[in-house]
């Protein structure tokens, strides 16, 4: 069976979607938190490779819908008697994953990889979203990743042709419009850019999904960094809005500017706080905000700003009000993947309780219990 590159990394809503890898880990690689690619060289892959993947893909679909019986559902049976033939690991990766996106995924979303697909020369970005749509009539989402330099690098009218191509969807972490912090993260563009990539993409009408990572700029430039982010966030006013809470990942640059105080890394408290302003300061937006990933402490913070957004500031008003012993039971809870929300406490098992009961015990002081935290919570990422 012929098989398809696909990556690792995508943004959590893609998790049924199909992958498929167009160029290979970050052109910019240098972000000071992210240590997703460090070490791996950007390439771009030959069209002609990526356009001949969309065949193999298209042609293992054929299989997969093959097995589908006349009441709609598959024939499990045969499925797995075709999976447990193939030959190869990589062989049995790619049909799992076309399989999970026509069983679980509604046959909805293709997701281009890696790190920075709009950096493609738009003619050939155009080829390849062409041959998708030529081979997967029936997908209402192409996306991909852009960064805003990337963005801002194509004109509205290239941006529009990708979109009549139908490539309708980017992923573009911003995660944060303060220039100071952008600065701090090393992200390597502007807010000039972010706005002007923004309004590009709005031109353009893709759907766009932006990514604010509280807690980036540290103590320093927490309120900065959610009034700027916020104040540019409302003028693009995107279809979505994902919180990524920042996590200092060891061996990170942002690590070691913590290590040397030139950076102060804030609490879980104090990430939290600065969403809470962040929303509160987009006041006026109909973006959708989202928490959707595991990364984040509170994961109701979801829903429309101008329907939603004194519910969500009640929910985490809710958080703050709690007392300190249920609130650190809450955030360990959470950290160890127990539970979600701090009201279903009551579901957490004796042992699970006493587990993290123990825990809180030992711990003596507020930089120990932030320490703790932060070691549950960076292997998140
Ligand atoms: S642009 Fe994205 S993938 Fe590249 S270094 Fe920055 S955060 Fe990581």
């Amino acid at each position: 069976m012929n098989t398809f590159e696909s990556g690792v990394y995508r943004p959590p809503m893609h998790s049924f979607s199909l992958l498929l890898r167009v160029t290979e880990n970050c052109p910019w690689n240098k972000c000071n938190f992210c240590m997703l690619y460090r070490g791996c060289q950007f390439k771009t892959r030959p069209v002609e490779d990526v356009l001949k993947d969309i065949d193999s893909m298209a042609e293992i679909k054929e299989r997969i819908l093959s097995h589908v019986l006349p009441n709609g559902e598959f024939d499990t049976v045969s499925l797995n008697k075709e999976y447990f033939s193939l030959k190869t690991d990589k062989e049995r990766e790619c049909y799992a994953m076309v399989f999970n996106w026509a069983a679980n995924g509604n046959m909805e979303a293709i997701f281009l990889q890696d790190g920075n697909t709009m950096v493609l020369q738009t003619e050939k970005l155009i080829k390849i979203v062409e041959r998708i749509t030529q081979k997967f009539p029936e997908l209402k989402i192409i996306a991909s990743y852009g960064r805003a330099d990337s963005i801002c690098r194509k004109s509205v009218e290239e941006l529009k042709e990708l979109k009549d191509a139908g490539l309708n969807m980017i992923h573009s972490g911003f995660e944060t419009c303060c220039g100071e912090t952008l600065k701090v993260i090393n992200k390597g563009f502007s807010v000039q850019q972010e706005l002007e990539a923004g309004l590009k993409l709005k031109e353009a009408q893709m759907t766009i999904n932006l990514f604010y990572m509280p807690g980036n700029g540290g103590i320093d430039l927490s309120d900065k960094n959610a009034f700027e982010t916020a104040k540019v966030m409302k003028q693009i006013n995107p279809e979505f809005i994902r919180i990524r809470t920042f996590m200092m990942k060891e061996g990170s640059p942002l690590y070691e500017m913590n290590n040397a105080g030139t950076f102060r890394n804030c609490t879980e408290d104090g990430k939290v706080r600065e969403l809470r302003s962040f929303i509160d300061n987009l006041e006026g937006s109909t973006s959708y905000v989202i928490s959707d990933h595991i990364i984040n402490l509170l994961p109701y913070v979801e829903g429309y700003i101008d329907k939603s957004r004194e519910d969500i500031l009640n929910y985490m008003d809710e958080y703050f009000a709690l007392p300190v012993y249920e609130k650190k039971r809450f955030q360990l809870a959470r950290r160890l993947y127990y539970l979600d929300s701090w009201k279903n406490i009551d579901y957490l098992t004796q042992s699970q309780l006493n587990n993290i009961d123990f825990m809180i015990k030992s711990v003596n002081n507020d930089y120990a219990w932030e320490k703790l935290i932060l070691s549950y919570a960076s292997k998140m990422i």
